[in-house]
């Protein structure tokens, strides 16, 4: 997508965090941890309004709305007078989008077990940066779709193709359907946290980045 330095750093990081996103829906998940009490009471009420554990958070549905409200905290931010690193201002239409790349960074720190509660300042000190460098607005594709809308767009969906690897599914259609949907055939499916995890799966991520960085470097795969 051709997204280059601190904007790559940014889309990295807001993606990653976006990877952990639907599981708000449950009050042990590393975005229900990251601000205490804060995000574990908002987790609490996910899952009671969202249908539970791996139900809206993990449809289509769920994702359109996440990132529904990631494009607006960033049109609202955008609308807002121009705050910049040489001009600190305060201003309420950096808010939702700083509190939303806050939660992300957050998360994405603790599920790397990152810091534990200084991870959660550095996401703030990085959310900081982002909201004041306008990095989160930056178009990424020739459709005009700016980084934090895209990044939460593809981290949820991420999301749900992992968990749906696995012996639960998710529920793609949910509320109209409560069909859970598998990619793999059920022998094969696998259950998180175990050893297919560890030996499979991390092996196989950790070479797709070791490639993706090569290539992205102006090697020849
Ligand atoms: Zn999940």
């Amino acid at each position: 997508m051709h997204v280059t330095g601190g904007y790559l750093a940014a889309g990295v990081a807001l993606s990653a965090g976006a990877g952990v996103l639907p599981d708000i829906d449950h009050p042990d998940s590393s975005m229900a941890l990251s601000f205490g009490f804060l995000t574990n009471s908002f987790s609490w009420l996910v899952e009671h309004v969202s249908g539970g554990h791996r139900h809206l958070t993990h449809a289509i549905l769920g994702v359109t709305l996440f990132t529904a409200g990631a494009l607006a905290a960033g049109r609202y931010q955008l609308t807002g007078p121009h705050a910049t690193f040489s001009h600190l201002a305060f201003s309420w239409h950096l808010v939702p989008a700083g509190l939303f790349i806050t939660l992300l960074y957050a998360s994405a720190l603790r599920a790397l077990k990152i810091g534990g509660h200084h991870g959660d300042l550095l996401a703030m000190a990085g959310a900081a940066v982002t909201i004041y460098t306008g990095a989160d607005l930056i178009y990424v594709t020739q459709w005009h779709i700016p980084l934090l809308g895209l990044c939460t767009a593809l981290g949820c969906a991420i999301h749900i193709i992992g968990d749906e690897l696995t012996h639960a599914g998710c529920p793609l259609l949910y509320p109209v359907s409560e069909h859970e949907f598998h990619v793999l055939p059920r022998p094969v499916e696998i259950t998180t946290g175990k050893i297919a995890e560890t030996y499979v799966i991390f092996p196989f991520l950790a070479l797709g980045l070791a490639a993706a960085v090569w290539h992205a470097t102006g090697h020849r795969l």
